[in-house]
């Protein structure tokens, strides 16, 4: 039979990344643009498709490419049609990306939370299986969750579930992103990494800062800040597999040890503590575009079985 293939794309502020992902989860025809002129801008999604057809004209002339599955840095509505907001990109926010693509490109299209296809290329990748909940923080700019049970990746009622960064928290200065007070998020994320770093060690190179001051203790309060949220879903949900991930894990020096230990010592005893199962995202700028087409190749097979 003619090999298939998900046409997987990865949205992110800086640079869009997409590539061709057959049924065994092989990644061929990767490529990375700049995002500022895709997405960025208003008609979000005509510039969306354009990228589309060329890319398919350049990549794929020969192949059967049998859906289109976006990850973005966004929330997405329950039906996973629709990017609802994306804070850190223009032209993103209320728009019908699955109804545009499809009309205008007549293709299955699937989108979903960048994180979770991260975290199902994490899963593939660790040979983690789809049986009990598997939980991954991606600890970048912002706070990133996904969870999945059984399977399926946890959506809730509104799409909006996992938004582990927005936890409320007490005695925190700042206003969040999101627009609430108090977020997790505030303290704990990258953002917040930049500001110590910016405030503390102005002489310090962001990507050095746990190279070179791991041991300090505004540093040691920064990771055991980070542990206070992924703890928090720990308890919650006693997941079978912990996956982190993120920018901030892969940086130069990164005390996992530290961040380990704090989790340890938020989690509940004697369960789920004595018993955490953590793995690491493998940093490669491809993940999120083999994630998506595992997810596309998910959702084909489903559509399939259905009919
Ligand atoms: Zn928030």
């Amino acid at each position: 039979m003619e090999k298939e293939y998900i046409l997987g794309i990865d949205v992110g502020g800086t640079n869009i990344r997409a590539g061709l992902v057959d049924e065994s989860y092989q990644l061929t025809e990767f490529v990375i643009e700049s995002s500022a002129q895709i997405v960025d801008k208003q008609d979000a999604t005509d510039n969306l498709t354009e990228f589309v057809k060329n890319y398919l004209k350049a990549h794929a002339r020969e192949k059967k490419v049998i859906g289109i599955s976006i990850g973005f840095p966004s929330t997405i509505d329950k039906a996973r049609k629709t990017v609802l907001s994306t804070p850190n990109i223009k032209g993103l926010d209320n728009v019908e990306v699955v109804d545009v693509l499809e009309e205008k490109l007549g293709i299955s299209t699937f989108i979903d939370k960048d994180v979770n296809m991260l975290m199902l290329c994490d899963m593939y990748n660790g040979s983690i299986p789809d049986n009990g909940v598997t939980v991954g923080f991606y600890l970048g700019t912002g706070l990133g969750n996904a969870i999945c049970i059984d399977g399926e990746l946890l959506i809730g009622k509104n799409g909006a579930s996992a938004e582990l960064g927005h936890i409320p928290s007490r005695d925190v200065d700042g206003i969040c992103g999101c627009g609430n007070k108090s977020c997790v998020e505030l303290f704990a994320s990258g953002k917040q990494l930049k500001y110590l770093c910016d405030t503390h060690f102005p002489d310090s190179f962001i990507g050095d800062i746990f190279k070179e001051h791991a041991q300090d203790l505004v540093i040691k309060k920064f990771i055991h800040d980070l542990a206070i949220p992924v703890a928090t879903e720990i308890n919650i949900l006693d997941p079978d597999y912990i996956i982190i991930g993120g920018g901030l894990p892969q940086m130069d020096g990164f005390p996992k040890k530290q961040l380990e230990d704090a989790i340890h010592e938020f989690a509940r005893k004697p369960y789920p503590e004595q018993n955490l199962s953590f793995s690491y995202s493998e940093p490669l700028q491809e993940n999120g575009v083999i994630g998506a087409g595992i997810y596309g190749m998910k959702q084909i097979r489903r559509k399939r079985r259905q009919s």
